[in-house]
């Protein structure tokens, strides 16, 4: 029988401790190698990080809360409005590497119009990742306004867009997580400049993200955010949070101003609809092609064909109406 010699046994002692040290170094690494991720995540223990993740794959986020799934732009599900609901921060990523925030939600004075999100400069190329974990919802191209876009709703009520994109890199139903890369920035659609154009909405619902997050810092202001229908959100901690109650019973209480604000939803709403009609057609005008205005349209020739039942060759007549989807 062979016994082991002390050196031996140290031998043997210190080979797991320099593997182990090695892992903990490259894994260190392959975290520094990551864009910042909320900071506050690493606080929350071991047990409820097991079940936000539990939470998280379930396939439908926020599913009592949104009357369906669908792939259709929208600004009103039609729902009553919610007097008060918490919307956990918590897992928040930075949507892009640049902290540099060039305008914010409101109203915009050169426009004349408000806007319902917050600019961040990024160049084209640049890499977006989604906010939270979640579910794509929307993947397309509005050339007068989001350009190519991306909407995605999250596990804790909230829906992002990412406007302006040079690329999507995701399709509709896809699920994905937070941080995890969904498109490259861009300058598409109604944008001076490239930049991202990055919307936060809770059942359709514009919030400003300024009011969550801290892009600067890349980091969430609150671990909760309390949406109220019958006054401003304000932040909220997890002791706070705890104190309240639960959201599906917050959820089932509608707040009161409910009819103030359907007004507003469906006077947007109606507003889409009319939007969504002028690009379901094209007014052919002088020196337009097929392609220039599949092009215009975001879509393909061979669709305005089939839609219009008519060829390549076919000659189109100046004032001709097109039907484009
Ligand atoms: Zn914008």
């Amino acid at each position: 029988m062979h016994f082991l010699t002390i050196t031996e046994k140290k031998r043997l002692l210190i080979l797991p401790i320099v593997a182990m040290l090695a892992c903990v170094c490259f894994a260190q690494d392959k975290l520094a190698s990551i864009p910042p991720i909320d900071k506050r995540l690493r606080a929350i223990d071991s047990v409820s990080l097991v079940r936000l993740t539990e939470k998280e794959f379930i396939g439908n986020p926020a599913a009592s809360l949104y009357p369906e799934w669908n792939n259709k732009y929208t600004t009103n599900f039609g729902v009553t409005m919610p007097k008060e609901y918490k919307i956990d921060l918590r897992g928040f990523h930075a949507p892009c590497e640049s902290r540099r925030v060039t305008s914010s939600y409101g109203y915009r004075r050169s426009f004349r119009r408000n806007h319902y999100g917050t600019d961040i400069k990024v160049y084209v190329g640049d890499t977006i990742r989604s906010a939270f974990s979640g579910k794509v919802r929307i993947v397309a191209y509005n050339p007068r306004g989001y350009g190519q876009y991306i909407v995605i709703r999250h596990y804790n009520g909230l829906e992002t867009v990412y406007g302006h994109l040079s690329k999507q890199l995701v399709v509709e139903n896809q699920e994905v997580k937070a941080g995890e890369v969904i498109g490259l920035g861009g300058n598409t659609g109604r944008s001076t400049g490239s930049h991202l154009h990055f919307e936060t909405r809770f059942l359709g619902v514009f919030i400003d993200p300024e009011d969550m997050f801290d892009f600067t810092a890349q980091d969430i202001l609150g671990e909760f955010y309390m949406y109220s229908s019958v006054g401003r959100g304000r932040l909220i901690t997890v002791e706070e949070s705890n104190k309240l109650p639960s959201n599906e019973i917050l959820a089932s209480q509608g707040g009161p101003t409910f009819k103030a604000d359907k007004e507003a939803e469906s006077k947007r709403f109606q507003a889409e609809r009319r939007e969504a009609m002028r690009q379901s057609v094209y007014k052919v005008k002088s020196g337009d092609t097929l392609s220039t205005i599949a092009k215009k349209r975001g879509t393909t020739v061979a669709k305005l064909c089939k839609l219009n039942n008519i060829t390549t060759k076919t000659v189109l007549r100046i004032g001709q109406v097109l039907r484009c989807s």
